[in-house]
């Protein structure tokens, strides 16, 4: 039996490398800490739980297509017009949405060195080619994007703040961005992980009134800890938005994720101190591993980005953790091959990473000794 399709499929899609998701278990480990897939360590607002329970005497009704109640809360909170917002299956799929609406075979969609993985897999599923480009010490350089721009371009694909580098694009580089790319070029602004900047981060928003051809992304995913109900939203003008609702699918949201993520949005004192306690730990967590010797850019997201001086460090220490039963991301699939993304726990998993990687660098150091 030979492993080829009897029926071809569309150009692009035996290109797929299958998602990596991040690892959930450790085997014969029972008490582990997932520290891999930047989920919220406190969970979801306890409003969106009970409201997902009401929700499921509602199972056996047909959503709403037009997720009016949601978009309209979504507007209400962050100020913004409800016509103009599209909400998706995670943001995943209105991310899935601008590529299959706006490119296919023979386009170019163009994405950073350690951008989200999801974008070449988004990228091949409509038949466009990826086209990636570097980063400057892990921060996206937005000179290096205008350049890739050809004709073929379509579709620019930008995670800010990054994941996994945690590093956030600068204001003036962000309009830089949007202003030196032609009309005809959209520009994805996923901003799965603004809402853990330190203030309210809009720019994206403000942009989008600006420019008909930015789109802004925001997930229930991360801060509003409903990552297992996948809910996702975008925001752009109302003639993007009308294209992107062509492919949606009328009942592309359930009952259920529809009433969680409305009763998420709302709850804003549960966002507030998700926000709160993710910043207070982060900076201790980076300044533990800096005060091991281990390299740390500042980040603006709900993880931090461990760099080790080469790739059998990175590993050892991923291993030291998992033998403790903690869990956090290899990213050589990213281009990161020293490096760690430990998602940012709650305080005693923070403390728990760092004393496990405070004993593992200790031994190196030992180790290092008895070498010289
Ligand atoms: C987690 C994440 C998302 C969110 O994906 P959902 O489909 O909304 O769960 C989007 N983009 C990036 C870069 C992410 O890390």
């Amino acid at each position: 039996m030979s492993d080829q399709p009897r029926i071809p499929p569309q150009p692009g899609i035996m290109d797929i490398s299958l998602y990596q998701g991040g690892a959930a278990h450790i085997a014969g480990q029972d008490n582990v800490i997932k520290l891999s897939s930047n989920e919220n360590p406190y969970g979801a607002s306890e409003k969106a739980r009970e409201a997902a329970i009401r929700a499921a005497h509602q199972m056996h009704r047909y959503p709403n297509t037009d997720h009016a109640a949601l978009r309209e809360a979504i507007a209400e909170i962050h100020g913004l017009d409800p016509d103009r917002i599209i909400c998706g299956a995670g943001s995943d799929e209105v991310l899935q949405f601008a590529a299959q609406c706006f490119a296919g075979p023979g386009d170019e969609i163009i994405m950073t060195e350690h951008g989200f993985s999801m974008y070449p897999i988004l990228t091949r599923a409509a038949g466009a080619t990826p086209v990636v480009v570097p980063e400057r010490q892990r921060k996206v350089d937005v000179d290096a994007i205008l350049n890739a721009v050809t004709a073929k371009t379509r579709i620019v694909f930008l995670t800010n703040p990054g994941n996994p580098t945690g590093t956030l694009l600068p204001e003036a580089g962000l309009r830089r961005l949007v202003s030196g790319l032609p009309d005809d070029v959209l520009l994805v602004h996923d901003g799965a992980y603004t809402e853990f900047i330190d203030g309210e981060f809009r720019l994206d928003f403000d942009l989008a009134d600006t420019f008909p051809n930015l789109m802004a992304t925001r997930t229930f995913s991360k801060i509003y800890g409903l990552g297992g109900l996948r809910i996702g939203w975008g925001y752009a003008q109302r003639s993007l938005i009308d294209v992107l609702n062509r492919v949606r699918q009328p009942f592309n949201l359930s009952v259920v994720q529809l009433a969680a993520a409305e009763a998420a949005m709302r709850d804003r004192a549960h966002v507030t101190r998700c926000q709160a306690e993710n910043a207070r730990w982060r900076g201790w967590l980076r300044e533990a591993l800096q005060n091991l010797g281990i390299d740390c850019d500042e980040s603006h997201a709900n993880f931090v980005l461990a760099r080790f001086s080469d790739e059998a460090t990175a590993t050892a220490c991923d291993e030291a953790l998992k033998a403790d039963g903690v869990i956090v991301r290899k990213v050589a699939g990213y281009g990161l091959p020293n490096c760690l993304r430990i998602t940012i726990g709650d305080e005693s998993s923070c403390r728990r990473v760092a004393h496990v990687v405070g004993l593992f660098m200790a031994e190196r150091g030992l180790e290092k000794e008895d070498q010289i």
